[in-house]
């Protein structure tokens, strides 16, 4: 069962962000699960779930409201397992991670935004009312489903702890359906009360100003693209117990930092991991880093999946052409 290729990824120190910020930066790379993305793990989580339950019988269809990553990982997992995947995705999706969703048998459909249930063009409504017209379809709701911060508490959070023996001070991630940043922020805190839970967000979100005033803004803006996080309502899998600050960032400085990491280090990020990059970028002198820190930033995909957005406007973009070497 390849569901063992999801979960234990590596870490890696970053010896080009260590010597830039005076610190010690590690990235838990999550492109080595089996669907290259951190979100295998919930999606695991959410489909055992429900089949143990008993929500769905053989055969059915799993139906999830995705950026794209999720999705792939509810579309092997139940494929593996015999059943079927609907994915809805908005428009914003990446043409890379939509032929990766195709390919690995998924059916999807493409929705106006991903605003969240009450909105009628959302990818969360569509997929609500699918399910509920289709005999045995059942919506994983990654953005509501309990198993999202339990698959980060039980299986991110320890690996985290385990491999940095204890020493991490600060953990940094993008905050999209909040599973990530709550699932693991509660374990961190229940070893380290005083370790640090970082989210990065697009500006223009409003985790930010929630996280500060426990309540959503009066105006509500559009926020800076950036695929997997921001939200213009708040999910039910953000815990704002487990996380101390929100930091904003822009998409340029985003798309900058992705460019000058694949320039330092040879590596392609993905879009809301530059975004950790523009973090630390943009918020040093508030973020106040020393060399006895022990900084973790989790990277939940490659930068494979947005080579069109990210890498190839720059100046030093060359198609790759067919030549036949003779
Ligand atoms: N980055 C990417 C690329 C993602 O796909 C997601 C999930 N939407 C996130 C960050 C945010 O993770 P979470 O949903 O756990 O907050």
């Amino acid at each position: 069962m390849t569901t063992t290729l999801i979960g234990n990824t590596p870490i890696r120190r970053c010896d080009f962000l260590s010597t830039l910020y005076c610190t010690n930066i590690f990235i838990k790379e999550e492109f080595h699960n089996l669907g290259m993305s951190a979100k295998d793990r919930p999606a695991f989580f959410m489909i055992q779930d429900a089949i143990e339950r008993q929500r769905i019988q053989p055969g059915g269809t799993f139906v999830e409201a995705s950026s794209g990553n999720t999705g792939l990982g509810i579309t092997l997992i139940a494929k593996q397992l015999g059943y079927q995947a609907k994915i809805f995705v908005s428009k914003s999706c990446s043409q890379e991670k939509i032929n990766t969703l195709l390919q690995a048998g998924a059916e999807i459909e493409i929705c106006e935004n991903s605003n969240g249930l009450h909105d009628f063009h959302s990818t969360q409504f569509h997929a609500q009312s699918y399910a509920a017209t289709h005999p045995n379809a059942y919506f994983t709701n990654q953005y509501y489903n309990t198993q999202n911060i339990r698959a980060h508490y039980k299986t991110t959070g320890p690996e985290i702890w385990e491999q940095t023996a204890g020493k991490v001070t600060h953990f940094l991630s993008g905050v999209g359906t909040g599973g990530t940043i709550s699932g693991v922020g509660r374990f961190l805190k229940e070893q380290r009360p005083d370790v640090c839970i970082w989210g990065v967000e697009p500006k223009g979100s409003i985790l930010q100003h929630y996280l500060s005033h426990r309540r959503t803004p009066e105006k509500v803006v559009p926020f800076d693209a950036i695929e997997g996080i921001g939200r213009n309502f708040v999910p039910g899998s953000f815990d704002p117990q487990q996380v101390d600050h929100i930091f904003q960032v822009e998409q340029e400085s985003t798309k900058a930092m992705a460019r000058l990491y694949r320039e330092k280090t040879g590596i392609l990020s993905g879009f809301s991991s530059a975004a950790l990059l523009a973090s630390l970028a943009c918020h040093r002198e508030e973020m106040g880093f020393t060399p006895e820190h022990t900084v973790l930033l989790f990277f939940p995909d490659h930068g494979s999946r947005y080579v069109s957005k990210l890498y190839s406007d720059s100046a030093d973009f060359q198609t790759a052409t067919k030549t036949v070497i003779r």
